[in-house]
């Protein structure tokens, strides 16, 4: 099954995506939808209004979870190729709902800085509360996928050593465009699948997913042991290689760039950046 958050006239609302058109579930948004404990079954059985697929104006797919959580290095090969050895617990950093874009909306690259980079992420929904979960337990606290890009402004993340700044600008991370269940994908809950990112057509990433450290449900079950996990919250679970500060010479977002960010079978974010005007 594939869902979606989708804006309307009316405001935002939760759509279940079939392969001919898009049907309303009767929530505002997916977060919504997933606050509901029967929510697959709300969401199978739904047959509210109707839209055709062409056209969907596509909303963060979780526009305001409440906790998003990303991970840092994360990926056996990244690491490889760096020379590092895998560490033994993620690392971990935040971001909040205003930072989210929808799946094909702009991208903003602030006025404050030219070194914006991209990180392609596979994100993890959260379906189910989880609290000291095990990995085999938090499975089941695993809604689905779905594609996000961690834009990150390079010369405000290495200012000091936590790198919150940034990763917190407004109106840089894509969300979506849709959640697929892990019925949908290979590997299920372990979902293995190519994940690329392109600018302006130039592939700059490409690994898959079955190179993470922690996967998804390791990284559900760790960030348990600290905080309750809520229905519609978000794990970013961290990037490949190929990003471009890392690159010589070290390579950037700029304006009118266009940013995709796919990941096989989950689906595809395509963004054109626009750098921020002050008046
Ligand atoms: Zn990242």
């Amino acid at each position: 099954m594939k869902l979606a958050t989708v804006r309307t006239q009316a405001g935002t609302r939760a759509v279940r995506l079939d392969a001919d058109r898009a049907v309303q579930t009767g929530h505002a948004d997916v977060g919504e939808l997933l606050r509901h404990p029967d929510w697959r079954d709300l969401a199978t059985a739904a047959d509210g209004a109707e839209h055709a697929l062409d056209g969907l104006d596509y909303a963060p797919l979780v526009p305001a979870p409440e906790k998003i959580i990303c991970v840092g290095l994360n990926y056996r090969d990244h690491i490889q190729e760096t020379g590092r050895t895998p560490p033994e617990y993620p690392t971990l950093f935040a971001k909040f709902p205003p930072t989210l874009v929808g799946a094909y909306d702009d991208v903003l690259l602030p006025a404050a800085s030219d070194q914006v980079d991209w990180e392609a992420e596979l994100a993890v929904v959260v379906g189910a509360p989880a609290r000291h979960v095990s990995a085999a337990e938090a499975v089941a606290a695993i809604a689905g996928f779905s594609v996000l890009n961690d834009v990150s402004v390079r010369d405000y993340q290495y200012r000091t050593l936590q790198w919150l700044q940034g990763k917190m600008f407004e109106a840089t991370t894509p969300l979506g465009p849709a959640l697929v269940t892990p019925d949908e994908v290979d590997g299920g809950t372990a979902i293995d699948a190519e994940i690329t990112t392109e600018v302006d057509g130039e592939v700059l990433q490409r690994s898959t997913t079955g190179q993470l450290v922690f996967d998804p449900a390791a990284l559900v079950a760790y960030v348990s042991e600290i905080i309750t996990l809520r229905p519609g919250d978000v794990i970013a679970t961290g990037t490949p290689g190929g990003v471009g500060h890392a690159r010589t010479p070290p390579r950037h977002l700029s304006d009118g760039n266009v940013l995709t960010t796919r990941i096989a079978g989950v689906g595809e974010c395509r963004n054109v950046c626009r750098k921020e005007k002050l008046s």
